[in-house]
């Protein structure tokens, strides 16, 4: 029995009007509401074709990794792109999904659960399988689910993997080792209906060749355990467009995962990936405004607190194009600029350099593109700058059309 309340600390975004419209365009957007605030522009026709691309492309089943952007709008358009399963890491992402997708398989993919979570996922939200990479999480699972492999539980080991290049390591955390994994494995047999490996190479991750190498640790594995393996879990990490980043087309990382699984002997076993940031970096952006320019640098109304995240420290690079609806068109050359983010911190800064008109001032806005993956989740309420409103355009992607039609193309 609870005595305290649980509730989100961060408000989800609102729909910027009262009857969730589609807009034409940003542009239009800038032009009738003259934002003052963040406007976060989804663009939900581009998500439900990544997702589409991958579901067809991806030889097994396409988990949606919710981490990635779990806002129900975007959620509903990759179940429109054919989207069945979703990677959950919490239990509040479980129950998201499940007050959405009565139909949804939910995979609880985190490998260290909340004894509660674990309870609740299974008794009330029909989650079935869930990662670990301990002997005690495979006891608490085991414990708090009262089930094995009559009841249909799915147990996913989780392979640590050597420090790759993706942009993101996600090594550091979790995983065990091949010696580890290969007795969590003979440990979890009995319990599981179904037994899986799964692995994360890192996120943004612009080479085929480790999943290759990743595919092949977990066939080393699964011979040295001497167990039936049913599932092969290839995790998330593929790559979207940035400026100055263009990742393979997905089919290269198709193909080079179907001859890993071969050559690993792991043929036998049912493919799961995890794609979150692919499937929906290109379906959002967010518009700002310039609030004050100081040289070569422009203070504006969103950062690294809200949905810049990425375009600070980690030094991203994100696309951008200025939106003057009024006055003088801008000037044709263009000029790198550092963005300031409204905070009173000095983090709150984002290097860039974003290529903008070189007469861009106070009272122009920008849309910055490729922000649809790790931009609206990451926002905190941080110095009192938590708003932040939401739209639907039908306009294409900043990236969008040409660009990534050939890399959705499996
Ligand atoms: C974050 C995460 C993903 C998604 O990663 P992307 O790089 O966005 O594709 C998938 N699986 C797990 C376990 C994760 O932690």
């Amino acid at each position: 029995m609870r005595l305290l309340p649980s509730r989100a600390a961060v408000a989800p975004l609102r729909h910027a009007l009262d009857a969730p419209a589609v807009l034409p365009s940003v542009a239009d957007l800038v032009a009738v509401e003259r934002p003052e605030e963040p406007m976060h522009c989804l663009r939900p026709a581009a998500i439900a074709a990544a997702a589409r691309g991958f579901v067809r492309g991806f030889p097994g089943a396409t988990l949606y990794a919710v981490k990635a952007n779990p806002e129900p709008a975007v959620l509903r358009a990759l179940w429109r792109g054919g989207v069945r399963h979703f990677d959950c890491a919490s239990i509040a992402e479980v129950a998201l999904v499940r007050g959405l997708f009565p139909a949804a398989a939910i995979h609880f993919m985190h490998p260290v659960k909340a004894r509660g979570a674990i309870r609740e996922a299974w008794a009330r939200h029909g989650v079935r399988d869930f990662a670990l990479d301990h002997a005690d999480e495979l006891a608490k699972i085991v414990a708090e689910t009262g089930a094995g492999a009559a009841e249909g539980l799915g147990l996913v080991v989780r392979l640590a993997l050597p420090r790759g290049n993706a942009a993101y390591d996600l090594s550091g955390k979790f995983g065990a080792t091949p010696e580890e994994a290969a007795a969590l494995l003979r440990a979890a047999r009995p319990h599981a209906a179904r037994l899986g490996l799964c692995f994360h190479v890192g996120s943004q991750c612009l080479d085929p060749l480790a999943w290759k190498r990743a595919i092949a640790l977990a066939g080393t594995v699964a011979r040295m355990a001497g167990v039936p393996v049913e599932v092969l879990d290839v995790g998330g990490g593929f790559p979207a467009a940035y400026p100055g980043m263009a990742p393979p087309p997905l089919g290269a990382f198709f193909a080079a995962i179907r001859e890993a699984v071969e050559e690993a002997g792991l043929a036998g076993a049912a493919l799961w990936a995890e794609p979150g940031r692919a499937l929906v970096a290109g379906g959002a952006s967010v518009v700002v405004q310039v609030q004050l320019r100081r040289g070569d640098a422009l203070y504006v109304n969103d950062g690294v607190y809200g949905a810049l995240s990425d375009a600070g420290a980690p030094g991203f690079a994100f696309p951008a194009r200025l939106i003057r609806p009024e006055g003088p068109p801008p000037a044709a050359a263009l000029r790198g600029f550092a963005l300031f983010g409204p905070t009173c911190d000095s983090a709150d800064r984002m290097p860039g350099p974003f290529r903008l008109p070189e007469d861009v001032r106070e009272g122009d806005w920008i849309e910055i593109g490729q922000l649809g993956a790790y931009g609206a989740c990451l926002r905190t309420a941080f110095n009192g700058f938590d708003r932040a409103r939401l739209v639907e355009v039908r306009d294409p992607p900043m990236l969008g059309g040409a660009e990534e039609a050939p890399a959705r193309a499996a």
